[in-house]
């Protein structure tokens, strides 16, 4: 007799379906046949710069060290992040990318009976831990594709425990500033946990903006999450981590696997935090790219999210998926977001330059043979 191991599976996980990552440059690669240094990839808000030299020459001294386990409390990483964020090393959670934390806090804090707020066009990760653990996910409308922060303070029930908000938010960008998050802070009760995901924080310069661990003091029921795969340049090494009281800190590392983070990721995050001119080179590039994607948007009439992160989600509207078919064929790979409920964006990673100016030219091309091609119909 065969058996549904699909009807085996736990009921949040039979109506799963799995995070859709960015195409992988070797993948487009075998598809089409093309060489992969002839493709970019603007797609995952990958740092474009490479991993900075510092990580290169840590990660090669660490090489001879790959047959012991790592360690699995951390502790060079959590000196450097305490020293550059004025916290102790007990408020931090290190994890397998930020990913791993806010799956591991999901884990610690929700369970079937209870609800986690979140909202529209959010990080997707919230939407799929939730359901993963079997509890009900509240995803509230968003305002000019932001966060609204009041109807998500309205949307807190005596069931909630959790409310996740992304700050700058992916795929929209959108941010709000320090004291729009108090206030937002202010309103939700002590007993349910609110996680200020700030993988793109990095980026943020002016902008009235605060960052969460200035305002865990204030809100123990604060945990704050960051990443090193954006800014930091190292979205392949895993790390990511969480800033909370060293109370959340200690339930969150009861559930985390105790070497969710190998020795060449915490090398690397450790060397990378040194690298004050790596971090300056990127957002530098960031702010420019940005500046060249906006006015190519604008001269070619198409609306686009302003964006605080290092990506930016332009509207090409019905044709989105032609657009990315027509871009792939030339090279160049963006994400379709039509799965975040954003059927007629492409979210752009900031890439060098030279990789905006070719995507801006494969935009304006697969634009130019989409209408020639409906104009043609119509004659
Ligand atoms: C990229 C991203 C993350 C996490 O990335 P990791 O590589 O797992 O650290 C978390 N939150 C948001 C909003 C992101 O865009």
């Amino acid at each position: 007799m065969s058996i549904d191991y699909q009807s085996l599976a736990v009921k949040g996980v039979q109506a799963l379906s799995p995070y859709q990552p960015g195409k992988p440059i070797d993948e487009l690669a075998r598809e089409l046949g093309l060489d992969p240094d002839s493709i970019i990839k603007l797609a995952s808000n990958e740092n474009p710069l490479g991993p900075s030299p510092k990580v290169l020459a840590a990660v090669q001294k660490t090489l001879g060290e790959l047959c012991r386990y790592p360690d699995g409390n951390g502790f060079e990483l959590k000196q450097a992040l305490s020293a550059r964020y004025g916290v102790v090393p007990s408020q931090i959670t290190l994890g397998n990318g930020s990913n791993d934390v806010l799956e591991v806090i999901a884990r610690c804090f929700a369970d079937p009976a209870c609800e986690v707020v979140f909202s529209q066009y959010a990080f997707a990760i919230y939407a799929l831990v939730t359901q993963a653990i079997g509890a009900t996910g509240v995803s509230v409308p968003a305002k000019e594709y932001g966060h609204d922060l009041n109807a998500m303070a309205e949307a807190v029930t005596d069931r909630t425990k959790l409310v996740f908000v992304a700050n700058p938010n992916n795929p929209t960008g959108t941010v709000h500033g320090g004291e729009a998050i108090e206030a937002f802070l202010a309103r939700i009760p002590a007993h349910v946990l609110v996680v200020l995901d700030e993988a793109y924080c990095e980026y943020l310069q002016g902008m009235g903006y605060v960052d969460g661990v200035s305002l865990l003091e204030r809100f123990p029921n604060l945990i704050v999450t960051r990443t090193f795969s954006k800014a930091w340049g190292l979205a392949s090494l895993r790390v990511g981590y969480s800033i909370s009281s060293p109370e959340i800190a200690n339930i969150l590392n009861r559930v985390r696997q105790p070497f969710n983070v190998d020795s060449l990721a915490l090398t690397a995050a450790t060397a990378v935090l040194s690298d004050e001119s790596y971090l300056q080179r990127s957002r530098q590039v960031n702010t420019e790219g940005m500046k060249q994607l906006e006015s190519a948007f604008e001269q070619m009439g198409l609306n686009y999210i302003p964006s605080a992160g290092n990506f930016i989600a332009v509207d090409v509207g019905d044709w989105a998926n032609d657009v990315n078919r027509l871009l792939l064929d030339q090279g160049v790979i963006v994400r379709p977001v039509g799965g975040y409920g954003m059927p007629g964006h492409l979210r752009v990673s900031i890439g060098l330059p030279e990789e905006n100016d070719r995507f801006i030219e494969s935009l304006a091309r697969a634009l130019d043979s989409l209408a020639a091609a409906e104009s043609g119909k119509g004659a």
